[in-house]
């Protein structure tokens, strides 16, 4: 897919009416449209990735991930402080469902319950790698 026609790329240039929850040089923070829990957040890189595997072990992708995941933790502690459990991760082609990385970031719980499948690694899919396993695949050895 081109950049051009991307709708994650589109948000990030602000031409759609999407409410941004949190913008900076690298990243952006929205509602995932179709929420499968109590709060259900997307953070994106702004440049166009396409999927977790054009990720590799150096410290500018290691550097965006964490950064990423720092964005989505501070959003939940702020909007979800009571939250008995957090989630987020990513997931792997050919479960992905836009060819922009996202990260997805999720206090939990689950609605409705089963939703829980499609954002755990032991789900039968085995489609979706959490965010601290995805940054030890891809920490630069110094
Ligand atoms: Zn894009
Ligand atoms: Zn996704």
């Amino acid at each position: 897919m081109a950049a051009s026609s991307c709708i994650f790329c589109q948000i990030a240039r602000s031409s759609t009416s999407t409410i941004l929850l949190h913008q900076d040089h690298k990243v952006i923070a929205f509602q995932d449209i179709n929420p499968s829990a109590f709060r259900h957040y997307l953070v994106i890189p702004i440049e166009h990735i396409p999927t977790v595997n054009d990720l590799h072990k150096r410290s500018e992708d290691y550097t965006l991930v964490s950064h990423m995941l720092n964005v989505g933790q501070t959003l939940l502690q702020r909007d979800a402080p009571q939250a008995k459990e957090y989630r987020f991760g990513f997931h792997q082609p050919p479960f992905n469902s836009i060819d922009h990385l996202h990260l997805h970031c999720l206090a939990l719980p689950f609605i409705p319950r089963w939703r829980e499948l499609k954002y755990s690694s032991l789900g039968p899919l085995g489609g979706f790698v959490e965010a601290g396993v995805l940054l030890e695949r891809i920490k630069p050895s110094f």
